[in-house]
Parts: C-alpha cells; structure tokens; sequence
C-alpha cells in the first residue's frame, strides 16, 4: 500500500480534534449532562481520533429544549425568507472557507477518498446548500376557487399556507456524515423549522464543526443542535414529544423502529433507508463505458452508499466480457488511506463494519460462489476490505438479497428484457437502479417498470439537488431534495375567509 503522497492534516484539524468535544445546544458547546464518552477512531489505522459524549435523555431533553425555545420565540422562523435565505448563503460561504477543513475531518473519521471527501462531501454540499436556501423565499400556496353555498349571498375565498412544521430530529448515518446532515438541516432551516441533528455514533466530527460555523454564519443560537450519541440518545430523540418532525436515513431496521415510535406522538416522519441497487446492461452496451461507470457507482466509497450499484444483470450476449473487465478491473485496484489521493479503495469506516461485510463474504464462499475478486481477508491494522466481483450469482443467495453496504458486485446473465425486469425487481428494496443500453425505446420501456425511486441511463449515482431522492419499497418514505424537501419540513394550512 503506498501511502508516501499523503495530504499532510492541518493544524486546524488537529486543533479541533485535540479539544474537549461536547454537545451543541443553544449556539454553544455544553459540557454532557451523561458521564460516557464514545471513543471516535481513525479507519485508516484503528486509532482512536478523539472522543465526544455518549448523550442521555437528559441531553435530549436539552437539545429539544433549545431548539423548542428558538421556534416559539421566532429569532428564525419569525425572519424575512430573504433574511433566512441570506443566512443559509453566508453559511454556504463559510462553508467554503473551511472546505479543505472539513474535506480532511471527513476523510480522517470516515475513512474515505480525500477526492471523494472534497467533491462531493464538500462540494456537492455547498451547491446543495445554495439550491435550498433559495428555496426560503419560494414557498408558496395556493388560491382555491371554493363553492361553499351557505348561508345565500356569502362568498368564501379559501387559500393555503406552509408552515414550519416546527423542531425537526435529523438522525444521520456514517456514510456521508456532513452531507447527509445538511440534507436534514438546510431544507429544514430554509421551511423556518428548528434542528437537533445526531450524527452516527462512528462520525460525529463534521456535525459538531457545522454547528459551530452555522453560528459564524448568522444562524441564531439554539435553532441548530448537535445530540451525539448511539441508538439510545437515537430513541430517546424519536420518541421525545417536543419532536415535530424526524428526518431519518440509516439502515431499513432501524428506520422501522423510528417510524414505529414516531407514531406514537403522531410525529411526522420520513424515511431513507437501504439499497440493493441493480445495473442492467442491455446487448447493445459499450463494454468499456459501461463497466467503468458501473464500477463508479459500485465503489464509491467502498460500496458504502445507499444507492450503490450491488447487483449487474448483463445480456447474456456481453456477459462474458462485462464479467472479465470488471474482475480486471477490481484486481487492479490499489488500497490504501483516504489521505493518500491515489488509493482507490480505502478503509471501511469501523471495524465493526469490516468484520460485517466478511460475513457476508464468507457466507458467500461457503455457498459455493465464483468470486473473481477478493474475498481474502488484508492482513494490516485499518478496516480494509478488497473489492469483490462475484459471478453468476443466483437469485435467492444471500449476496443478492441482503444490503452489504461494502465494495461487493453481484453479477448474473439474462436473455431477454422480462427477464432482466424480474431479476432488477426482485428485491425487497427499490431506492436506485440504472439502465445501461443506447437503444431508446428498450429504455423508456423499461423505465416505467423499474420499481425504484431514481432510475439513471448510462450513469449510475449522480444525484442533484432539484432531482427527488428516496425509495420505493423498503427502502423508505418520502423524498428529499428538490420542492419535496421543503414540503416535507412544512405543515399545510387552509385558511377560508367568509365575506
Ligand atoms: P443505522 O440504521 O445503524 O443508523 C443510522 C442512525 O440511526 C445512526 O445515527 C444511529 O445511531 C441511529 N439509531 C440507531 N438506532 C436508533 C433508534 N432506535 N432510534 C433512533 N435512531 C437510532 O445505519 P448506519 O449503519 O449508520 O448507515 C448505513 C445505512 O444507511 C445503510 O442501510 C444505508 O443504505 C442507509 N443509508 C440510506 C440513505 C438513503 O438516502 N436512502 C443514505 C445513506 C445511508
């Protein structure tokens, strides 16, 4: 593994890595009611980076607290939408000046590509962050040309109104822990909600950093709150009653267990969960593109993407050589720390995580499945794992159903469009799936019957904010980005005048 051409981490980083991190609550940095901290390790060596609260109900209750004060008194909500939509700018700006900053947090705590840390957890987040804050001054409602007939000679005029829905809960994984978060946060302050956002227990860093530069940027103490903690603080958060609304993305367990609380206080809720995306290569496809792009949105961040390409389903015409390029390809890979921009496979983000994804690969092997890249074990401190190419995989295998959220392709041959169809459809998640074929009605056929929320030709993975993002089946409820996003973050009033 070369590691000699490693970003060197600045003193920035180290600074805010070596101080007494806390929560964030009422635009400050509070000291944890809760005694437990939770260590936070480097993947790329298994050291520990720092350390940050094991929050409690108590800490909760706080957070909550907070945000509940700042909604009630109106510091944000009560701005002009110009007003917030100027803040939510300055906040992209100051974004902008710690961009590298935040790149190497992000790549110090979750393992992945300081390349992939700095365009896309940084900034994609920034172009996000500007498309939603011009979203502040846009919501609107509609007139409604009512027919109410009493009393006789009364006339109604009816309209609609969207409100924030009020303190939002923002529960983020560890996968793209900046991003994800102000996925949450930004829409939710554009509508003129509140926040507590709790990042994953594994990636705090970014969240707490976030909060402090949302200050800088104008945000009002105690509109923005950061709970850290695990699945615990995570349940006492869903299930707290001062919660309007929970903005949840993790794994399709857990977000049964928060939908199922949520509906206890009636609180509004949406989903992101888990993928198991196919790519579908039709006949005709350029072996070369179609198996670099696929292999893009397969290894993004060693597989830990929700809407990664899991499974390849290739006319049986291409299969052989699709199924070649890719091992080659995978082989070829070189390994190594997100600091050293040149690796292309890099550390999974906990050792937890890695031992998970060699179960899965075990149980793959003991079934007996061809694997043409990895599935031998990296013996070197870090959370490794090799990129894996399994063929002509079946079905019913577990390696087809189950989400490996790793740097693991299933790969198996078809003959004809229906069954190509039945194989991409056969799951129970639906998030993403793309379309790999230059023959325009065999994809606009095909489309229509993809049971997935985005459906990419010739790409797979590209997101964008304006573009609705969420799952079919099992993998959610609800969408984010675009108008979705704002709707999501508001209650819908009608008002009807008599005159
Ligand atoms: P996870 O479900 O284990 O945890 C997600 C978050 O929920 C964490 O912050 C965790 O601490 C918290 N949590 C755990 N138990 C909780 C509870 N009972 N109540 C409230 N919160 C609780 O997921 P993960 O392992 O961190 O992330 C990987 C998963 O996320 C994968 O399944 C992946 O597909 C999914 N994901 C989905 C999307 C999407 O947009 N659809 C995006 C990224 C990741």
């Amino acid at each position: 593994m070369n590691s000699e051409a490693k970003v060197a981490v600045s003193g920035a980083v180290h600074a805010f890595l070596r101080r007494e991190l806390g929560l964030f609550i009422e635009g400050e940095v509070r000291v944890a009611h809760s005694p437990r901290r939770l260590d936070v390790f480097d993947p790329a060596t298994g050291h520990v980076l720092t350390t940050v609260p094991d929050a409690d109900a108590t800490d909760v209750d706080r957070a909550v607290a907070s945000a509940r004060t700042a909604f009630d008194t109106h510091v944000w909500r009560g701005l002009r939408p110009a007003d917030r939509e100027r803040t939510l700018l300055r906040l992209a700006d100051v974004l902008e000046a710690h961009a590298e900053e935040l790149a190497q947090m992000e790549t110090l705590n979750q393992g992945k590509s300081i390349n992939v840390a700095r365009t896309i957890d940084v900034a994609a987040t920034l172009e996000y962050v500007r498309y939603m804050a011009g979203w502040a001054t846009k919501i609107a409602g509609e007139t409604l040309d009512v027919s109410i007939p009493f009393p006789p000679g009364v006339r109604y005029t009816a309209f609609t109104r969207h409100e924030p829905v009020g303190v939002v809960a923002g529960i983020v994984p560890w996968n793209f822990p900046l991003m994800i978060a102000v996925w949450k946060l930004i829409p939710a302050l554009a509508a003129g909600c509140s926040v507590v956002i709790k990042p994953s227990p594994e990636t705090p860093v970014t969240a707490l950093r976030l909060a402090e530069l949302a200050v800088e940027a104008g945000v009002p103490a105690g509109v923005f709150n950061v709970v850290t903690g695990g699945a615990e603080c995570g349940a006492a958060l869903v299930a707290h009653p001062g919660i309007n609304k929970i903005s949840f993305t993790g794994s399709t367990p857990t977000g049964k267990r928060v939908g199922a609380a949520a509906v206890q206080n009636m609180t509004r809720f949406s989903l992101e969960l888990g993928g198991k995306n196919p790519a579908v290569m039709l006949a005709d496809i350029d072996v070369d593109q179609a198996v670099q792009g696929a292999l893009a949105g397969a290894f993004l961040n060693q597989g830990q993407v929700c809407a990664a390409v899991s499974r390849i389903y290739v006319h049986r015409s291409k299969y052989r050589q699709v199924v070649e390029a890719l091992a080659d390809s995978a082989n070829s890979m070189s390994i190594g720390p997100g600091l050293d921009p040149s690796a292309q496979i890099n550390p999974l983000v906990s050792a937890h995580h890695r031992d998970r994804v060699e179960g899965h690969l075990a149980r793959a092997r003991s079934e007996g499945l061809r694997f043409l890249a990895g599935g031998t074990p990296i013996e070197q401190p870090g959370y490794y794992v090799r990129p894996a190419v399994i063929a002509d995989v079946p079905p019913d295998a577990a390696i087809v159903r189950d989400e490996v959220f790793g740097p693991v392709l299933a790969v198996a041959p078809f003959d004809d469009a229906a069954q190509a169809l039945r194989l991409a459809n056969d799951s129970p998640y639906g998030l993403a799936a793309s379309l790999w074929t230059n023959d325009l009605r065999a994809a606009m056929n095909l489309v229509p019957q993809i049971q997935a929320g985005t459906v990419w030709v010739n790409c797979h993975v590209p997101l964008d904010p304006a573009m609705p993002f969420g799952g079919y089946k099992q993998s959610g409820i609800g969408r984010e980005f675009g108008r979705h996003a704002i709707e999501g973050f508001t209650e819908t009033k009608s008002v009807c005048i008599a005159h």
